[in-house]
C-alpha cells in the first residue's frame, strides 16, 4: 500500500473495476466499516509498474476521496495492523502484514504527503 478510502466515498464502483490488482472490495465487503468502498492494503501496488498513476485515484469522482497511506513496509507494521483501519487477510493464521510481506509503493511519493487526509487527486 498504499492509499486509504475516506467517508467522501460515494459507492459507485468505478475504483473496482480499474484496479490492475483486485485490491478494491465494495462496502458490502469491507472489513472495517459498511459505508464506503476498501483498499486490502496487503494487495494494493498503487499501480507501480503497471501505470503512471493510482488508477483508484484518477477513475474517482469524489475529489479527496482516495488518500495516500504510508509505505507498505515493515517500519510500518504497526500502523497496519491498527484495526480501526485495517483489517488484513490471513493465510494459515499468520497476518499478511509488511512485516510478513512488503509491498512495492511509490518512492517519489514522500512520507510528508502520505496519511490519511492527504489527497492523491488534485482538483481539475
Ligand atoms: S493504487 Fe492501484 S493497485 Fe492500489 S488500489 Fe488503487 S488502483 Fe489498485
Ligand atoms: S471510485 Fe471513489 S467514490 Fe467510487 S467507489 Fe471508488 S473510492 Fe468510492
Amino acid at each position: 500500500m498504499a492509499v486509504i478510502i475516506t467517508d467522501l466515498c460515494i459507492n459507485c464502483d468505478a475504483c473496482l473495476q480499474n484496479c490492475p490488482v483486485h485490491a478494491i472490495v465494495d462496502d458490502s465487503k469491507n472489513p472495517v466499516t459498511n459505508t464506503r468502498y476498501y483498499v486490502q492494503p496487503e494487495k494494493c501496488v498503487e499501480c507501480v509498474d503497471i501505470f503512471d498513476d493510482p488508477q483508484c485515484a484518477a477513475i474517482c469522482p469524489s475529489i479527496g476521496c482516495i488518500t495516500w497511506d504510508m509505505p507498505y513496509t515493515k517500519e510500518y507494521d504497526a500502523h497496519y495492523l491498527n484495526d480501526a483501519l485495517y483489517k488484513l487477510c490471513d493465510k494459515d493464521n499468520i497476518l499478511k502484514s509488511p512485516a510478513i510481506k512488503e509491498k512495492k509503493y511509490r518512492t517519489d511519493i514522500p512520507l510528508s504527503m502520505r496519511g490519511v487526509g492527504k489527497e492523491v487527486q488534485v482538483e481539475p
